[in-house]
């Protein structure tokens, strides 16, 4: 094991913290739901999550609906 080893485990573990502590992406960290554009278009989207209270997309509704 090398040092570059050891900082990259800690930065998955870190990030797997991160997920599980948020409940709104799976557990690669991406949100997919639908988007709905302004012309009324709905189409199959993913929303790479950074696992703040950062508000969504405008029109973007996850699948479950919002937790
Ligand atoms: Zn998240």
């Amino acid at each position: 094991m090398t040092l570059d080893d050891d900082a990259r485990r800690r930065a998955a573990a870190q990030r797997a913290h991160e997920i599980a502590g948020c409940g709104v992406c799976d557990s690669d960290g991406w949100v997919t739901g639908r988007q709905t554009s302004r012309d009324g278009i709905t189409r199959d989207a993913a929303w790479r999550c950074d696992h703040t209270d950062r508000p969504l997309p405008h029109g973007f509704t996850p699948d479950g609906g919002v937790r």
